[in-house]
């Protein structure tokens, strides 16, 4: 494995280093206070994010992402994730599945979301179906040439604000397998609304809906690929997902360390500074190797997707490193906030932002849980995956 950083894109991680101090951070406390950011301030961090190239950084150059190689990806993700997560979402992205448009598509979808005049969502889950996505509810019917949208999804990020949906629904319903289709739904259609938004733990900023289709009529040009073949093109993306969720732990894992050594130094009991006392010592040297750990486990699942290795074993790797890194970043939070004390419990300190904002990554792109029946089940059947 060669994890050399080549010179143009240490370079660029200065760039969204910089971008990242002087754009997101002085935001950090309107985010929490307000659950978002005033308009004005989106579109100048998007417009700025745009001009460093910061944008649909996994795209490919000719629809204007990029075209970082995955490793590329984790590494500006890390820089860009030492901000929180409800500002640095803001930052354009377009998700890999959006490369299955057709030509009349990519304009009308893909690259407005490229250049951050559009924004998307991803519309999975559903209230009796989560980490069993493929038994998802919600259908779509053919009437007169058109699609007929019936169901309901939940938890979708950005639901509210979303231009369109991608979103899953079963048209082949007899089917033992390519059930499921993905389509792309416009705010707006007749017979789409959002329901409700919640209120979460973490992550102001970054809000999650419910969107209600009900009898909503999406014409045939807006199905995304093939009908019945919507979970093969949304597979595609799953292990750079996985592999992407892994690297947005690493962020934060990176400034709480930092923060924890300096609080260390500086907060004084018993007439020292804590950071002489063992106890605290070790909890800092714990922390620092969960990140090299969970670091290297994330670029040896990007050097593995990169190096074209098999699609299994890639997808076994960025298992891995999803699960340790989101259960790692658990970990360091929890002792970070240990180390500052009674401090680390006030919302104005980043550890207890950073605290409540970890939880989530052990929850979505798959649970712990279902990282671990992929392991298992890649181990069972291939033995390890070196
Ligand atoms: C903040 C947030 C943002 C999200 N954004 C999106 C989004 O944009 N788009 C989207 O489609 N979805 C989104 N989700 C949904 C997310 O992907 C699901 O919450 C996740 O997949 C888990 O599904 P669930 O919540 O229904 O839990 P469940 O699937 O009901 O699981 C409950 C518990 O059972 C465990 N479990 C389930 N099956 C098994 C098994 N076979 N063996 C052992 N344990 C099992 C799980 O690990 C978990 O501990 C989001 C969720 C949240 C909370």
């Amino acid at each position: 494995m060669d994890f050399t950083i080549p010179d143009d894109l240490a370079e660029f991680r200065k760039v969204v280093r910089r971008f990242v101090d002087n754009e997101l951070l002085p935001y950090e406390d309107h985010v929490e206070e307000h659950d978002g950011l005033p308009e004005e301030v989106e579109r100048s961090i998007k417009k700025k994010a745009v001009e460093i190239g910061l944008n649909a950084i996994g795209m490919p150059e000719e629809v204007g992402g990029a075209g970082l190689d995955v490793l590329g990806q984790v590494l500006v993700t890390e820089e860009l994730f030492r901000a929180l997560g409800g500002l640095a979402e803001v930052v354009p992205t377009a998700p890999s599945i959006l490369l299955a448009c057709d030509d009349a598509q990519r304009e009308r979808f893909l690259l407005p979301c490229v250049t951050g005049d559009k924004q998307w969502c991803f519309a999975l889950t559903e209230p009796d179906t989560g980490s069993d996505a493929a038994g998802i509810k919600t259908r779509a019917e053919r009437r007169d040439g058109s699609w007929v949208i019936n169901g309901r999804k939940r938890f979708i990020s950005h639901g509210d604000s979303a231009d369109f949906a991608i979103v899953f629904a079963v048209t082949h319903p007899d089917r033992e397998k390519d059930r499921i289709t993905a389509f792309l739904v416009e705010r707006g259609t007749p017979g789409f609304a959002v329901g409700q938004t919640h209120k979460t733990m973490g992550h102001r900023g970054y809000r999650q809906a419910e969107l209600v289709f009900d009898d909503c009529v999406v014409p045939a040009e807006n199905v995304l690929g093939e009908p019945g073949h919507g979970f093969d093109i949304a597979h595609g993306g799953l292990s750079s997902g996985r592999v992407m969720t892994a690297a947005r732990c690493l962020g934060p894992m990176a400034r709480l360390i930092d923060e924890g050594v300096e609080w260390a130094k500086q907060r004084v009991q018993f007439g020292r500074p804590i950071a002489d006392y063992q106890a605290i010592q070790f909890m800092l040297a714990d922390c620092a190797t969960d990140l090299q750990a969970a670091r290297m486990l994330t670029y040896s699942a990007a050097w593995a997707a990169d190096q074209g290795e098999a699609a299994k074993i890639v997808s076994a790797k960025a298992s891995v490193a999803k699960l340790f890194a989101s259960e790692a970043l658990g970990r360091v939070a929890d002792r970070v906030l240990q180390i500052f004390g009674g401090t680390g419990y006030m919302n104005e300190t980043y550890v207890e932002r950073a605290y409540r904002n970890a939880r989530i990554e052990r929850i979505w792109e798959g649970t712990s849980e279902i990282q671990r029946i992929i392991i298992a089940r890649n181990l069972l059947k291939r033995g390890m995956f070196a």
